[in-house]
Parts: structure tokens; sequence; C-alpha cells
């Protein structure tokens, strides 16, 4: 489980989130959504600490992120992230960029880090691309890589930043597909998305963020067919 509680960050003199707080419990899948520069990505940043916060709580499976290493190290091991640009190695195969953390991260012995890749990249369905490199392959295949590269690391939580709006819309399903059958497993996610279908479809509860708040939050249905606060409407209104 993730809890934040009261939680600030600024960058600089802007205050870029503000009293954030956030329960996820184990297996929730949870959807953000708001406008361009709300502060979604910073929120999904400090989880994994690509982003310090200043002041209140993050705790992740009972470890508080804080400036202790040690902690960072083991809430880092816990929580597998996906980004919109899939940041693979160029340089490295796809079976390689699959076992390069677990070999050197985790000290895996290379005959199981690969057979644990395989089985990952059977699972996000391409397992025949494994000797590839990452430029051969189409951008639905490389999130895909992506999110198999992940799942190598053995994560509890995952959090993803809009992983699909990089992708020509015929390679968005295959990557949506992926993630719901992740959800469907019992990981816990947290989705930065505007793929509202998903969160419908997927998400226990969506978050609506707006100028550093979470403004509002509830289960998928209400949250599309009764918005509260007039920011959400106006939100809703414009993409939907
Ligand atoms: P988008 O939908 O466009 O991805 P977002 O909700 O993810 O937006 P963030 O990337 O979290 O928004 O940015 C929130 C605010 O913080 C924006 O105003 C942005 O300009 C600012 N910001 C982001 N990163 C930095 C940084 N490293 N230094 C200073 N300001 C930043
Ligand atoms: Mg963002």
């Amino acid at each position: 489980a993730i809890r934040i509680a009261g939680m600030n960050k600024w960058y600089g003199s802007f205050h870029v989130l503000r009293d954030i707080d956030l329960t996820v419990h184990r297996g929730e899948r949870i959807v953000i959504c708001g406008p361009s520069g709300s502060g979604k990505s910073t929120l999904i940043r400090c989880i994994n600490r690509l982003e310090e916060h200043q002041s209140g709580d993050i705790i992740v499976d009972g470890t508080e992120l804080n400036s202790d290493l040690k902690n960072v190290d083991k809430i880092r091991s816990e929580v597998g992230m996906c980004f919109q640009h899939f940041n693979l190695f160029p340089h490295l195969t796809i079976l390689e960029n699959c076992t390069l953390a677990p070999i050197w991260v985790r000290k895996t012995p290379r005959k199981e880090a690969e057979e644990t890749a395989m089985h990952f990249l059977r699972k996000v369905k391409i397992p025949e691309q494994a000797d590839k490199y990452p430029g051969q392959l189409s951008g639905g295949q490389q999130q895909r890589v992506a999110i198999a590269r992940s799942l190598c690391m053995r994560p509890r939580i995952m959090l993803f930043d809009e992983p699909t709006s990089a992708l020509d819309p015929e390679m968005i399903k295959e990557v949506l597909d992926t993630m719901i059958e992740l959800a469907e497993e019992g990981m816990t996610m947290l989705c930065v998305t505007h793929e509202m279908g998903f969160a419908q479809a997927v998400a226990n509860r969506v978050i609506f963020m707006d100028q550093g708040q979470i403004v509002e939050q509830n289960e998928p249905h209400e949250f599309f067919r009764n918005p509260r606060s007039e920011r959400t409407k106006l939100f809703l209104s414009q993409i939907l």
C-alpha cells in the first residue's frame, strides 16, 4: 500500500503539489487525470523519489520515503515505472534490456534472469522479438518491452505516466490490453492517462488533479456521470 499524507512539493518557489493526501491499497487500480501542468507526473515521480517532496509523508509498504538511501532503494525495488518515452537502451537487445537490472542490481544468475525475461516477454506477447534491438520494434512493441522490463524486477506496485500518449492510435490498444491484463492479475497500479475508456474499464478510482491539488476522486461510474466540482466538469467536457 501507498500512504501519502499532507505532502507538499515546491520547484524553487513554485508550489507544485499542495497538501496531497492519498492512500492506495494493495490491488487498487487508480487513474489520475487532470489538465497539463496540474502536477500528475510530479506526484507519480515523488512516489519513487525521482523527485523529492519537502513536507508530509510518503510511506510505501511500511517504508518511509526520506533521505535514507536504504529506504529509497527498498521502495524502488518494489515499485516499477513506465513512462511515455520507453527509455530502452538502444544498443542492447530486447532480452538484454530485460535482464540488465536483474543481473546487475539483483545479482540474479544470467540463466534465471533470461528465463524470467522470456516469461514476461511471452506475457506481453512479443517473445519472438527477444534478440532484436529496440530500433527494430514498433512504438507499441517497445512500450510492451518497457512493461516487461519493469515486471522482471517483480514489482508490487506499477506506476504509469501516459504510457500510450506517444503511440500511434493502432498501437494504443495493444499496450492498454497489456495493462488491463496486469490489472486483472491484481497488480496495484497508479496510471496517469487520458484514456478515459481504460479508466472506465479498469480503474476502481479516478482522481482529478488541478493546480497541484487533488480536487476530486470517485469510482469511475460516479466520476464520469456526476462530477462534483466545476473544474472537473470543465475538464471532462473538454476531453470526452
Ligand atoms: P502534463 O499533462 O503536461 O504531463 P503534469 O500534470 O504531468 O502535466 P507536471 O509535469 O507534474 O504536470 O508539472 C507540474 C508543474 O510543475 C508545471 O507547471 C511544470 O511546468 C512544473 N515543473 C515540472 N517539472 C519541473 C522542474 N523540474 N522544475 C521546475 N518546474 C517544473
Ligand atoms: Mg505529465
